[in-house]
């Protein structure tokens, strides 16, 4: 179900013309605790996995099996290019820490899938939950609500523009009353537009030379008030603008899928469409 969400309080070209042409679209995806099924989209919900497949664990000394924490299907996310014969994204990691470039993360796996072939083949009826975890990394089942948005750059300003446009930003608030960034910029769990970096951006480069593609942002933040919190979750009564709403106290505990993931960090997937493999790279801050 596509949450409906306020619209931007300002045309963002119309007053900052240096971004033509720098508007994403995202597919936010707005978590929420609940119960989703093994075919439906989820943050942390069970999986669509094939009988005849084992249920991936971790190499490391002392971890053990791996966690869902994202199930896509193509059907639920139209904005999400699937690589040929494909339709359904699941990612799980090791919810331990790892060393990972002197940060410490979960360990993630990536799978590209074909959901009629996991039916015909017969799904996993019972897979194994891991006997050691940290809790940052330990997701709760969530439905998944995928809800494309416009949204534009925050720490991926184009070169040269960050500076010269502090100013202009800081004329607009005071103008509007709105934050470029809290209104025009996300960072929750999403899919495609900007990576929802909460430090300077690090994109990974494929091996093939390339840049690889943002596929999607999984971080520990989501909207409890303001822009980008969905109407229906707006607290009832009250007179304050939409852009400044906060949430309903009734749906609040039920926002996200409660991992603290470091200091309140993200972990961000990228792709390659250009290898044949479709090869995948993440990056880890907080
Ligand atoms: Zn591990
Ligand atoms: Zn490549």
């Amino acid at each position: 179900m596509v949450r409906s969400i306020p619209p931007c309080p300002f045309a963002v070209e119309e007053l900052i013309p240096e971004l033509a042409g720098h508007a994403r679209t995202t597919t936010l995806l707005y978590p929420r605790a609940g119960s989703p099924g093994v075919r439906d989209s989820s943050v942390g919900g069970p999986l669509l996995w094939p009988a005849d497949e084992p249920w991936p664990v971790c190499p490391d000394a002392g971890h053990d099996a791996m966690v869902p924490v994202v199930q896509l299907f193509a059907r639920d996310v139209p904005e999400l290019l699937f690589p040929a014969g494909t339709d359904l994204l699941q990612i799980v990691w090791c919810p331990c820490l790892h060393d990972d470039r002197d940060e410490w993360v979960a360990l993630p796996r990536l799978y590209w899938r074909d959901a009629a072939d996991v039916s015909a083949t017969g799904l996993l009826a019972d897979p194994p939950r891991p006997s050691a975890y940290d809790e940052d990394f330990l997701p709760r089942p969530c439905t998944v609500s995928p809800t494309p948005a416009l949204e534009y750059p925050n720490w991926d300003m184009p070169e040269g523009l960050s500076g010269t446009l502090g100013e202009r930003f800081e004329e607009i608030e005071a103008a509007t009353g709105h934050s470029y960034y809290d209104v025009a910029t996300t960072i929750q769990s999403k899919v495609g537009g900007y990576p929802g970096w909460t430090q300077p951006p690090d994109w990974p480069d494929c091996a093939c030379g390339r840049r690889m593609d943002h596929l999607l942002s999984i971080t520990a933040t989501e909207p409890a008030h303001g822009r980008w919190l969905p109407y229906d979750d707006h607290a009832a009564g009250g007179d304050r603008p939409v852009w400044l709403t906060d949430a309903d106290p009734a749906v609040e505990d039920g926002i996200g899928h409660g991992m603290d993931m470091g200091d309140l960090g993200g972990i961000y997937f990228f792709v390659c469409r250009h290898c044949p493999e479709t090869p995948y790279a993440y990056r880890y801050d907080c």
